[in-house]
């Protein structure tokens, strides 16, 4: 894949060029060369996405099939990713950094997993639910309710994990029966636009589902306030979020926001230090720290906080950081110059603020890392919960060891943070975990684990990590709409109800 791809939006079934003829470029972060240009969209595009969206969901062609049939293109989009792994997988790898072992193996069955369970509990949802039980003051009726398609979505996608973001908005809005506009992040825009082939291939109707590049802060923007979108699904920072849920307020779309974390580890007295110092590197150093849910507040026992970072240093020595094409590298680069000068900045501010350095805390220039975005792990000790660097979310492979000597102190701060959206604790004492798991606030806490997301699992966040859920059955109930319908069944309408509106001697 040297040569640099070319590629177009897709709008109403078509392959297209941006109306402004302007293209912009994405690169490789391991080397920093040009791999593949996309339309720069202007609001033109967006309107044009969203014309397409809207006659598609009206016409009913998608909408009116029976979720059978959906989930049957669903599911058969599902044989068409794992059928284009590597293409798909290299292509993800090359733009976003990812490792790619991991994108051959997590990435791609996240995305199949994603379309094949989203369709399979589709099917299963009752499709109509019913009551014919009616209080004494009214006569006998029937009432049914059933979920209905909310109508054209809107997806907004983060540069971290492009094709698993993506899927976890389109798998349940095209299961409920919408149309949707997809907008990725324009560094890492590939991928979305592969999986618009993917999708029609497996029989997507046209303008069911449009992909549009461009940048956020003018055609996102625009898209994300757009009267037509009737729904909105945000995966992206806090500040974005926020702005996204003000603009949706105008005309009351439907909102589902994946936003930023800070996530906390709790490492109890009791964990075995070995499962501890593994968790907590899956926890921080899982795409280079690039991940909204990363454990990046470290709390541990005072008495063991030496020991258990002796030990995660001994392993981040044994660990290969490189070009993320590389099947042995374990460490890529992180995703653009922005991103590694946030880094470097959260870092300074570390050790301005008194946090001592243990391990990493620079950029890798020389040798092969000359032309790329790599930094080393990172690991500050002796923190406290008021720095900067403990508060707020570098997104960097950056980890912030807090000791602390009373358990329940360490709850408190734990959940003295603005975000909500990941959490663990490590313990050998099963139910002790799952009693402080209770205490945590926030919409996930993994024990003795990380970064365990399931397609048939509810993930997103509590306080301003966001709100909503992506993936299982709650992501079908944020794409769609519930209905009840009330029939009388007495042959003269409802007399007992007339008769409460007008007396009966009238
Ligand atoms: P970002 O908020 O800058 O951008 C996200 C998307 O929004 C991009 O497609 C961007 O083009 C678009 N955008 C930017 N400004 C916009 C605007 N004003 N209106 C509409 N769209 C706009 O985030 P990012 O830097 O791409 O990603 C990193 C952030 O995403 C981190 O804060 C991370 O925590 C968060 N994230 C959250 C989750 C989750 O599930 N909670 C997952 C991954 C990433």
């Amino acid at each position: 894949m040297s040569n640099i791809m070319e590629y177009q939006m897709f709008i109403n079934g078509q392959w297209t060029p941006g109306l402004s003829g302007e293209t912009m470029e994405v690169i490789n972060p391991a080397t920093r060369e040009v791999v593949a240009t996309v339309p720069r969209g202007c609001r033109e595009d967006v309107d044009r996405a969203l014309n397409s969206a809207r006659s598609s969901f009206e016409s009913g062609i998608w909408a009116n099939k029976s979720v059978e049939e959906r989930a049957k293109v669903l599911m058969d989009a599902a044989m068409l990713v794992v059928a284009n792994k590597e293409r798909l997988a290299q292509l993800e790898s090359l733009t976003s950094g990812a490792t790619i072992r991991r994108s051959t193996t997590v990435d791609i069955a996240e995305v199949a997993g994603t379309l094949l369970l989203t369709a399979m509990i589709a099917k299963e949802m009752p499709k109509v639910e019913h009551t014919f039980f009616s209080p004494p003051w009214i006569a006998p009726m029937h009432s049914f309710w059933k979920r209905e398609p909310i109508g054209v979505c809107a997806g907004i996608t983060p540069w971290n994990f492009p094709l698993i973001l993506a899927i976890f908005k389109i798998a349940p809005a095209l299961a409920m029966g919408n149309s949707i506009v997809m907008k990725p992040a324009s560094i890492t825009p590939v991928t979305t636009l592969e999986l618009a082939k993917i999708l029609s291939d497996a029989g997507v109707p046209p303008g069911v589902f449009n992909v549009i590049t461009g940048p956020g802060s003018s055609m996102g923007n625009y898209l994300a306030g757009h009267p037509e979108v009737d729904k909105i699904a945000f995966t992206g920072s806090t500040e974005v979020g926020k702005q996204i849920a003000g603009q949706a307020a105008e005309t009351i779309k439907r909102v589902t926001l994946e936003l930023g974390g800070k996530s906390p580890i709790l490492v109890l007295d009791d964990a075995d230090m070995e499962v501890a110092a593994n968790m907590c590197l899956l926890g921080f150093l899982f795409h280079s720290g690039q991940v909204c849910e990363s454990g990046t507040r470290l709390f541990v026992p005072s008495s063991k906080q030496d020991e258990l970072v002796e030990r995660m240093i001994a392993k981040i020595k044994k660990m290969v950081i490189g070009n993320q094409m590389d099947i042995e590298t374990d460490l890529g680069p992180v995703v653009s110059q922005n991103q590694l000068d946030t880094i470097g900045r959260y870092v300074k501010v570390g050790r301005e603020e008194g946090a001592q350095l243990a391990y990493g805390g620079r950029q890798l220039t020389d040798g092969i890392y000359e032309k790329g975005f790599y930094y080393e792990p990172t690991i500050f000790v002796n923190c406290h919960n008021k720095m900067t660097q403990v508060r707020e979310e570098i997104f960097g492979p950056v980890q912030c060891v807090i000791p602390y000597d009373d358990v329940d102190e360490a709850v408190a701060m734990a959940n003295d943070s603005i975000y909500g959206l990941g959490g663990g604790i490590c313990s050998t004492n099963a139910s002790r975990a799952q009693k402080l798991a209770a205490r945590l606030r926030t919409g996930t806490v993994w024990i003795n684990t990380w970064h365990v997301l399931r397609p048939d699992a509810p993930f997103g966040g509590y306080k301003q990590s966001g709100y909503g859920r992506e993936c299982s059955y709650h992501s079908l109930m944020a794409y769609s709409e519930v209905k009840h319908i009330c029939q009388d069944l007495t042959p003269d309408g409802n007399d007992k109800l007339m008769s409460l509106l007008i007396g009966s001697n009238r």
